[in-house]
């Protein structure tokens, strides 16, 4: 997902851009990105000016923090950036005059690099508590059983502590 500067058309152009997910090396002990990365690209460039916004695509294969099974999580977010070549002049004066909103980059060589801001997006749209659904039931904490998929008798089995005393009560009044 590379722009070269140089070869963009002035003003207003669209890309169709597709890469495999290992690309953007996005994984990490309990996320991994899983589908191709697809991108609707509009540019607009204005001399060595670029403004890149448009849609992202793919999905991550995570792990439910409930149930611990793994789960595929569809990802779609929006990006929008502005490029400018790197010079220091032009660094600082992005920084005091940007709107916090906007993502102001920067970029050498002709060439706009586009996997980093892809990767910073995609990132942002992981969860802190994964689900694998809304509702998941997660592992049954005295056996361990996936409750989404399987039964346990430890709730019959656990005895409210106040009944407990209750029982004892009564099995002395009748001796
Ligand atoms: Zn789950
Ligand atoms: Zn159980």
């Amino acid at each position: 997902m590379l722009l070269n500067v140089p070869k963009l058309p002035e003003g207003n152009s669209e890309f169709q851009l597709e890469d495999r997910p290992n690309y953007f090396q996005l994984s990490g002990e309990d996320f991994q990105l899983v589908e191709p990365v697809r991108f609707d690209c509009h540019v607009w460039k204005s001399g060595r000016e670029v403004i890149v916004r448009g849609g992202l695509q793919s999905a991550f294969r995570l792990t439910c923090s409930r149930c611990l099974e793994p789960f595929t999580f569809a990802v779609t977010t929006t990006v929008f950036a502005d490029y400018r070549p790197r010079s220091r002049q032009v660094v600082e004066e992005a920084l005091e005059l940007e709107p916090a909103e906007l993502d102001t980059r920067t970029y050498a060589h002709d060439e706009i690099d586009l996997r980093l801001l892809v990767r910073d997006h995609l990132s942002l749209e992981l969860p802190m508590k994964p689900l694998c659904r809304e509702d998941c039931a997660g592992l049954c904490p005295h056996c361990g059983v996936n409750l989404n998929t399987q039964r346990c008798s430890c709730v019959e089995q656990q005895v409210d502590p106040r009944l407990a005393i209750l029982q004892q009560v009564k099995l002395r009044t009748r001796t």
